[in-house]
């Protein structure tokens, strides 16, 4: 029974069985986050090959993010389904572009452009307009916006009508700065991320016979994380199709975060439209978070007030999500003085999670910029607690693990392959010297930034000799490099054990059991530019998003200014005031200040009977309502991290000029 292909239909939901089996496009998903989306294509995949339906290597199943389609082949494998090619957009078409320039094209394929920044600097100086570091960022955003909008130089300009031109220039100079970067970019031989996409699309368009040969290998097509795809995207997928209906898309319009380059969630919500034999599953239970965490997430879409028209995208009518899991910790909000007391307080909790058993690999800190990372770094370094800046992305590509492999590999060819020799040099001993000669310690350095990030990508190579050496009776270095090799090929990359910082836009799609939402002030979230209703509903999902990405324990926080000491107060984000609210919360309702643990005697006074925040019976009894809990309701979570923070309190807040308002 264990090899039936029904086997893989176990532990889904009605919905969810529904949509895994079946197995004829085109379906639509539509769910909400956390509501098992991903884990229904990818068992309906499993369920497809198991049950001979499939030929495993004719489905193509798309994903966001390089990290997410390893996942997939992964798990894939271990549902019994290997062989499935699970890549981002980019990955599928490099791959097909590599593989049929030389027939469809002729000669060399160009090289990829890592940055579209010196190119515009270069046609920016032929055309005389000035530039900074700042307007050749905004101008690289707006090809790139152009690009996935599908649009060339000429229909730049219409077509931008109505939207900002980047500052310094009008949408007519834009259009030929567009141009001269894209002969420029010709004239070197170089392509960008975007033309990846284009070549393989116009291949498809122009050459019969490349487009024949892709539509025989890949019958089956499945996208995931579909409300952000692009219509460069769309038109890559369309031409795949061919006409075909053989796809399945799964998508939630609520976590639509990618508009402002050029992704649409109108072809998840036109889907029907476009397939009208189209069969639609929508999945409303949440596996994912507990109910403390759903019902924050719940309000802040809930709480969207219509704008006051005009430049308002349609807003999805939110799905409301409806947990599975048990009852959980309160989430937590917090408020500091500083970024660094901020990031001090997150390494804090950070620790004392670790102390409670979990694992750090099992904890994410997510921001809206990139700029964020550094005070949190700086705080994990000196607390000593091990992080990953960025995902797993692109592992194989750093630097640092291309010159790794580079010297492990003339070292094997070096060593004697005398297996079972006498004091013989073990896998990981080897793999430790040789990276020591490219200047890799044993010890972490103590300052952050590229040297740790570079000692981290070189410490999760150590791990893994490490964690082979000892699944494997027989291990040699030459099978270590076989080993890299394969991971590389299928950017499967070693898991960097630490806690994870990342921007918000990159956390999309994973989890972690606990999830630390920093520096939600104005400005930051939502960001300083973003000014229309439009752009601030996009804020909105992004927070979503990230609230959306915690198993259990979620604390939120701010800091009221950049600096100790620093002029100019920040403000809470406005999407607090609703959570707050949902929390049960008014401002300040507890306020711990340095030194001192007294509720403060401005604390909030409420409207209406005070009721049980654990079973919602009315309270009379001044102690219980001051606890908000009747006599028989267990503590709440945060009066347990009160008593906790008091027991450090004096000397952390000596140290960190604490000012942390539990609400
Ligand atoms: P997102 O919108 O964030 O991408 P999603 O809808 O793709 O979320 P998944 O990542 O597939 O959700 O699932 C969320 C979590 O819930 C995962 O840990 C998954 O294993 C778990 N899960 C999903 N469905 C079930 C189920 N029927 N029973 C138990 N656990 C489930
Ligand atoms: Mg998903």
């Amino acid at each position: 029974a264990q090899d039936a292909p029904e086997a893989v239909l176990e532990g889904l939901d009605e919905e969810q069985r529904t949509a895994a089996a079946t197995l004829t496009g085109p379906l639509c998903i539509l769910a909400g986050a956390g509501t098992g989306k991903t884990r229904a294509i990818t068992r309906r995949i499993a369920y497809g090959v198991r049950s001979g339906v499939y030929d495993p290597h004719r489905v193509l199943a798309v994903t966001f993010t390089a990290r997410a389609a390893a996942e997939m082949r992964s798990r894939l494998a271990s549902l019994g389904a290997p062989g499935v090619q699970a890549r981002t957009f980019h990955a599928a078409a490099l791959r097909q572009l590599q593989y049929f320039w030389p027939v469809a094209v002729g000669g060399t394929m160009p090289q990829i452009l890592d940055h579209k920044v010196r190119l515009l600097a270069e046609a920016a100086k032929r055309l005389r307009i000035t530039t900074d570091r700042a307007s050749l960022r905004d101008f690289a955003s707006e090809v790139e916006w152009a690009k996935v909008s599908t649009l060339t130089p000429e229909g730049y300009v219409e077509a931008a009508t109505g939207r900002e031109a980047p500052a310094g220039v009008d949408h007519q100079s834009f259009a030929r700065l567009y141009q001269a970067y894209e002969d420029l970019k010709s004239d070197q031989h170089l392509m960008d991320f975007e033309d990846v996409l284009l070549f393989t699309a116009g291949m498809l368009e122009n050459d019969e016979r490349v487009a024949a040969q892709i539509r025989q290998q890949y019958r089956h097509f499945v996208v995931d994380e579909y409300q952000d795809v692009s219509p460069l995207q769309q038109r890559l997928l369309d031409n795949w199709l061919g006409g075909r209906e053989e796809l399945c898309v799964v998508g939630d319009a609520a976590q639509t975060i990618y508009s402002f380059t050029g992704a649409s969630p109108d072809y998840l919500m036109q889907f029907r439209r476009s397939y009208p034999q189209a069969e639609v599953v929508k999945l409303i239970r949440d596996y994912r978070s507990t109910p403390q965490v759903v019902s924050l997430a719940n309000t802040l879409l809930a709480d969207r007030k219509p704008g006051l028209g005009g430049n308002e995208a349609p807003w999805p009518t939110p799905l409301q999500l409806i947990s599975q899991r048990e009852a959980g910790p309160t989430p937590v909000l917090t408020e500091h003085p500083d970024d660094d007391a901020e990031a001090a307080w997150v390494a804090e909790q950070v620790s004392s999670l670790q102390e409670q058993g979990a694992a750090l690999s099992q904890i994410a800190v997510l921001y809206r910029t990139n700029g964020q990372s550094q005070a949190f770094e700086q705080a994990l370094a000196s607390a000593g607690i091990s992080y990953q800046l960025r995902g797993s992305e692109r592992f194989f590509s750093r630097r640092e693990i291309r010159e790794a492999m580079a010297a492990l590999r003339t070292s094997s060819l070096v060593q004697q392959p005398e297996a079972g020799g006498e004091p013989e040099e073990t896998v990981p001993e080897a793999v430790r010297g040789v990276l020591s000669s490219i200047g890799w310690s044993a010890k972490a350095p103590t300052s952050t930034g590229a040297v740790r990030e570079r000692w981290e990508s070189l410490a999760a190579v150590v791990a893994l000799a490490d964690q082979l050496a000892a699944e494997r009776e027989e291990f040699t270095l030459r099978e270590f490099l076989a080993e890299l090799d394969e991971r590389s090929a299928a950017q499967h990359a070693p898991t960097v054990e630490g806690v994870t910082l990342a921007s918000l836009h990159s956390a999309k799609g994973l989890e972690w059991d606990a999830v630390f939402l920093a520096g939600l002030c104005e400005g930051l979230m939502p960001i300083t530019f973003a000014q229309t209703q439009r752009e601030i509903d996009e804020e909105r999902r992004l927070l979503y998003v990230g609230i959306t990405r915690a198993r259990k324990h979620l604390y939120l926080s701010h800091a009221s200014a950049r600096h100790a000491g620093g002029r100019g107060r920040r403000k809470a984000s406005r999407f607090l005031i609703p959570l707050r609210r949902s929390l049960g919360l008014e401002p300040a309702a507890v306020k711990i200040a340095p030194g001192g643990g007294k509720p403060s005697p401005n604390a909030a006074t409420r409207k209406g009977p005070v009721t049980c925040a654990g079973c919602g019976e009315v309270l009379t009894v001044a102690t219980q309502i001051k606890r908000r809990r009747c006599e028989t309701c267990p503590p709440r979570y945060d009066e347990q991290l009160f008593e906790h923070l008091r027991a450090w309190r004096l000397d952390y807040a000596k140290r960190l000029q604490l000012k942390a308002f539990m609400v």
